[in-house]
């Protein structure tokens, strides 16, 4: 059956519900993302048919096809009505997510080392598919502390400063971690891996603020016009990913004893308070941990770069994950309920006013820190009062070609050529790695964002342009 897609007002869109659908789906986007949407709003309609979804089943304007729920869904279920939590809503980089520092020097002043910059980070941080970390963990009883520690024991152990945490949604770690559902293979891949990019899309990005679109907002997160920021997009690695797969596979088999029925075997799923969610609940928050302390790790080797060859300081200004389940309330039909929400490459989007921001940025709202492509721009935009999707916004410019295509359409050699023509200093990998994520593979970051922000989930508050980028 078709699609019966409906524009209630500009940029918010009504999937109809038919067949199994509990909820409809609403996708946010202009009529021109709407389009490079395609076959993922089939997606949204699948996760509309989840055991105790409420509202709806969201689409950010960057949606793209995914495992079972498409990227850019945001899906919340209600726990005391039997709401299921699903992996597949989480995706395989458990906590994959972006942070920015912001550097006490501006582009001018950085010019002239560059490119010595550059070439430092590119060896101080560790990347690519395999093993390899700026950490080496003393055995599995450090790799459990990782797990239960996230930042915070990465800063304990030396690697940052308290102020970080403040910084840090969830304060750099998630409550809930339990480690004893880590299975061994996961153990195995996560030991070598602490402190790694990972492939691919992963980055570490050197950026200026080109432009302040909300100054109030701005001096709260300690951004201005010129200055220089770091930009890090990691994930769970190996560990994240085995762990995803691990739960799939258990929830895949315990489906039917639940009852559960889904039009698509990648929405295995079971509900939060069951013996299966709550082992893939705590198995994610320790995933969400691992993560962390990645961030953080590689926040640490980029400072020491930065403070050895052009004598800069970064500071903090926001640390937030993109793929994760977590336990909301919120007035569902007037009564508070406490619901689990998943945001699979979406960002949280707290308000001004939120009790869980820390006190100096409470009045401006939640840092969302959206990704673009290492040849336009990046965005920070932030929460807004009333946002839509159980506060939730984009969370970076989003696929429109697959790898495989992004790499038949420019060669490394070419695409680097063009973006150092451009100014950009490159250090990659591969050459075919840097060729699939070619600034054509994604769409317009910069029309994602105004879509956001024309849906009412999220305002700009500054845009950031590449300087020099190291690829995974
Ligand atoms: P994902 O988490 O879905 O893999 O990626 C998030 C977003 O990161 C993508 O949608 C894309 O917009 C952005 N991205 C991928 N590679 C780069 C890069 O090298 N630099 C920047 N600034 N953004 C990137
Ligand atoms: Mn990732
Ligand atoms: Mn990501």
């Amino acid at each position: 059956m078709d699609l019966d897609v409906v524009e209630e007002r500009p940029y918010r869109f009504r999937l109809e519900r038919h067949g199994a659908m509990r909820v409809p789906g609403t996708v946010f986007a202009s009529r021109d993302l709407l389009r490079d949407a395609g076959q993922s709003l089939r997606q949204v309609a699948n996760v509309a048919t989840l055991p105790g979804i409420v509202g709806a089943s969201y689409a950010m304007p960057d949606i793209h096809w995914g495992y079972g729920f498409p990227i850019g869904g945001v899906a919340a279920t209600d726990v005391a009505a039997g709401g299921v939590v699903s992996p597949g809503g989480v995706g395989f980089d458990i906590s994959c997510g972006v942070r920015l520092l912001a550097a006490d020097c501006d582009r001018e002043a950085l010019r002239p080392v560059l490119g010595a910059v550059m070439d430092d980070l590119g060896r101080a941080v560790p990347r690519g598919a395999g093993p390899g970390g700026v950490w080496r963990l003393d055995g599995t009883g450090e790799l459990e502390r990782v797990l239960r520690g996230g930042s915070r024991y990465a800063v304990e152990r030396g690697y940052g400063v308290e102020r970080d945490l403040l910084r840090c949604e969830d304060g750099g770690v998630v409550a809930d971690a339990d480690v004893d559902q880590v299975g061994p293979r996961a153990r195995e891949r996560g030991l070598g891996q602490v402190g790694s990019l990972g492939s691919g899309n992963h980055f570490l990005e050197v950026q200026a603020v080109t432009e302040v679109y909300d100054a109030h907002a701005a001096e709260a997160y300690g951004i201005a016009a010129g200055q220089v920021c770091v930009m890090i997009h990691c994930g769970s690695r190996g560990l994240g990913h085995q762990i995803c797969s691990d739960h799939v596979r258990a929830m895949d088999r315990a489906m039917a004893r639940y009852g559960i029925e889904v039009p698509d075997r990648q929405l295995a799923c079971a509900p939060v308070d069951s013996p299966e969610g709550r082992a893939y609940a705590g198995a994610m928050a320790a995933a969400a941990n691992y993560a962390r302390a990645n961030r953080q790790l590689l926040s640490d080797a980029a400072r020491r770069v930065l403070r050895r060859r052009a004598g800069v300081r970064l500071d903090l200004v926001y640390d937030v994950s993109h793929n994760l389940a977590k336990a909301e309330t919120y007035r569902v039909d007037g009564e508070p309920r406490r619901l689990c929400v998943h945001r699979k490459g979406a960002t949280r989007a707290f308000p001004p006013g939120h009790p869980d921001l820390p006190g100096d940025l409470r009045d401006a709202g939640q840092p969302v820190l959206v990704p673009g492509t290492m040849g336009t721009a990046s965005y920070v935009l932030a929460g807004v009062p009333g946002g839509d999707a159980f506060h939730s916004a984009c969370h970076g410019a989003g696929r429109v070609m697959s790898r495989h295509q992004a790499a038949r359409t420019v060669t490394g050699a070419a695409l680097r050529a063009r973006l150092e023509d451009a100014g950009i200093a490159v250090r990659p990998l591969s050459m075919r790695g840097l060729a699939e994520e070619a600034p054509e593979a994604y769409k317009d970051v910069s029309a994602v964002v105004a879509a956001s922000e024309g849906a009412g989930l999220c305002r700009r508050v500054a845009r950031l342009e590449p300087l020099g980028v190291v690829k995974g």
